[in-house]
């Protein structure tokens, strides 16, 4: 629908000879999907919602050549009903801070001068000319910027560790394999802003001695792909990847290595076995990939979100970033809202906002008045959040203090009518099917917990069932090889202890 808009916008412009004053461009995602299409008119930041290509018309008349507001098609207020023109008015954006999706829905993803005319490309410059690597991953440390993937391990730390190795080849990865149901926020940075992902690839390749980067993204992302093609060949064409780099004799090169949409392979090694043509299996850590990754060589890899993060930090500093966000959790956090919220989209919000926050204040509530039951956070990783955490601040910590975690930034939102019992059985469903079947924890283990909860939930389930879905559970996390493994019985923990008496309704009722 959106290039229909635009070719209609086009047109029209077009035949009113308007096409030298008024430039149609096509965006990245804004973030509020719920509220899509969009269209902004600059430069007075209108905020167009649910556009359809039959609203062209009167856009570009009344709007456009009269200078008068399509009111129908302004957001709306849905608090005190009051039309809202701007995006920077709207609830949806006023506790969000900017820093992964700074350029996303404000650059044409596919014309590197819009990000360039961002301050783009210029941290790169100034570590090349004017820095050392030690000063930049200092830099990157001092920010306190943890891995955005899942495992929040300190970025600066893991970079210091990969230069440290001795070797003469390393290598740089982009995870671009987000697999968690309900989330697409390394889709949308990628869809959005790919050079910010490429620019941090290349600092990291200088930091870490590497010449060669690769971005390992699941097939399933043919516009995320299309975008980074695009993005490599014209930051090759002003040299700013390749050879010889702005001039500075550094060289880094990016290639991209497409993933068959398998979630165990967004763990490292997994990963890193897939690029190399073998089965995405995850192996024993140590060795780190940081230590012997990809073909055996020091790889530092890191995800789409935590790269984006890094231009920002270098432009503006590691003090003014670790100025944002909790004591252990600094910056910003992506999450992908989805569920029965009303405002469904991409949010990012300073670490440390409160659960209430993001689903009342930006979400805008459970949808129809419902009542908040529970939030999902982590994927199939986590675990849910009941009201009795609202009021938590978000960050890694606090998280995996209430039996959860923040994962890569799903968050899905259940109400009242929500079986919490179905709900860790939807979630293990998945994790079955993306299993590598690699050790017998994780492949008969849940597959076992998967029959309890079926027989459960058909109502022919028996009390002590439910006792053997928390041992079992606790079996699988201890002895499972990988991070999937180790984490897959945590819905089903989380939810009976928050929601035992649901277990025991389908037992007790027999339905
Ligand atoms: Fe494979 Fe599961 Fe074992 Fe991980 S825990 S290696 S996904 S079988």
């Amino acid at each position: 629908e959106s290039d229909e808009i635009k070719k209609r916008l086009n047109q029209l412009i077009h035949d009113l000879g308007l096409a030298d004053e008024v430039q149609v461009v096509l965006t990245g995602c804004f973030g509020f999907c719920e509220k899509g299409p969009i269209v902004k008119v600059l430069p007075d930041n209108t905020f167009y919602v649910q556009v359809t290509p039959n609203d062209v018309v009167e856009i570009v008349e009344e709007h456009i050549v009269k200078g008068r507001l399509v009111k129908r098609l302004l957001y709306t207020d849905p608090t005190n009903d009051e039309q809202i023109s701007d995006s920077k008015g709207m609830d949806f954006y006023k506790k969000q801070i900017r820093i992964a999706l700074k350029n996303c829905g404000f650059i044409n993803p596919e014309n590197i001068d819009e990000y360039i005319a961002r301050d783009g490309y210029q941290a790169l410059g100034k570590c090349l000319s004017e820095r050392t690597p030690e000063e930049v991953i200092k830099e990157v440390k001092d920010s306190g910027l943890r891995g955005r993937g899942g495992g929040g391990f300190p970025t600066g730390l893991k970079w210091e560790i990969t230069k440290n190795v001795e070797n003469d080849q390393k290598y740089v990865v982009c995870n671009a394999d987000e697999g968690d149901p309900g989330a697409f926020m390394d889709r949308s940075i990628l869809e959005g802003d790919p050079h910010s992902v490429l620019e941090a690839m290349a600092i990291c390749g200088y930091c870490i001695g590497a010449d060669k980067g690769l971005v390992y993204i699941r097939a399933e992302y043919p516009l995320a792909i299309q975008r980074l093609k695009i993005a490599i060949k014209q930051a090759e064409e002003y040299g700013l990847i390749g050879d010889d780099i702005l001039g500075t004799g550094f060289n880094f090169h990016i290639e991209l290595r497409y993933g068959a949409g398998a979630f165990v392979c967004g763990e490292e090694t997994a990963l890193i076995h897939s690029m190399e043509g073998l089965r995405g299996e995850p192996t024993f850590k140590p060795p780190f990939p940081s230590v012997s990754g990809y073909m055996g060589k020091p790889t530092n890899v890191n995800n789409v979100e935590t790269f984006a993060n890094i231009p920002v930090i270098l432009n503006k500093g590691a003090e003014w970033f670790s100025k944002i966000g909790t004591e252990k959790s600094k910056g910003t956090k992506v999450f992908a809202l989805a569920g029965k919220i009303n405002n469904v989209g991409l949010i990012e919000v300073p670490m440390g906002t409160t659960l209430r926050e993001v689903i009342y204040d930006i979400g805008g509530g459970i949808k129809d008045g419902k009542e908040f039951k529970a939030v999902q956070t982590g994927g199939p990783s986590g675990g849910c959040l009941t009201k009795d955490f609202l009021d938590l601040p978000i960050d890694y910590d606090n998280l995996l203090a209430s039996g959860s975690m923040m994962g890569s930034g799903g968050m899905i939102v259940m109400d009242e009518n929500d079986c919490m019992v179905s709900i860790a059985k939807f979630y293990l469903d998945f994790t079955l099917e993306e299993s590598c079947g690699k050790c017998t924890p994780c492949r008969v283990g849940n597959k076992r917990l998967y029959e309890l909860l079926d027989k459960i939930t058909q109502g022919k389930g028996e009390e002590q069932d439910i006792e053997k879905l928390k041992e079992l559970s606790v079996v699988i996390k201890d002895t499972a090889l990988c991070g999937l493994g180790q984490t897959s019985p945590n819905p089903v923990l989380s939810t009976i202890k928050n929601f035992e008496d649901e277990y025991k309704a389908h037992v007790l009722d027999g339905k």
